[in-house]
C-alpha cells in the first residue's frame, strides 16, 4: 500500500501542521480534512510513491519460480530473478550464495 503525504491548506494543528503521512489503498478516497483538527488538507506528492507500489500481478508466479530456483540451488538465476522483481534483499542473498562478494 502506498503512503500518502498530506499537508494543511491553511495553518494546521500540531499533527497536520508539518504534514503527515497516511497509509492508504490506491482505491481509497483522499482525505479532505485532518483527522485531529478537521482542518482542510490536500494530498501532496508522496515521497514514497516511486518505490512503494502495489505488487505486480505476476509477483506470485515470480515467487514460485524463485522458490524453484532456490530449491534447485540455481543461485545466480534466483538472484537475477529477484533483482528483476525488485526484491533487493533476496537478490543479495542469492548473489552471495552464488559466490559473488559485495
Ligand atoms: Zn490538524
Amino acid at each position: 500500500m502506498p503512503i500518502y503525504e498530506y499537508q494543511p491548506i491553511k495553518s494546521g494543528c500540531s499533527y497536520c501542521g508539518q504534514g503527515f503521512d497516511v497509509l492508504q489503498k490506491i482505491s481509497d478516497q483522499p482525505l479532505q480534512s485532518c483527522p485531529k483538527c478537521g482542518g482542510e488538507v490536500r494530498r501532496a506528492i508522496s515521497r514514497f510513491s516511486a518505490c512503494v507500489t502495489e505488487p505486480a500481478p505476476e509477483a506470485a508466479s515470480l515467487d514460485t519460480k524463485l522458490n524453484d530456483y532456490e530449491a534447485e540451488g540455481k543461485w545466480s538465476h534466483a538472484a537475477e530473478l529477484a533483482d528483476k522483481a525488485g526484491w533487493q534483499e533476496r537478490a543479495m542473498d542469492n548473489y552471495k550464495k552464488a559466490g559473488y562478494n559485495f
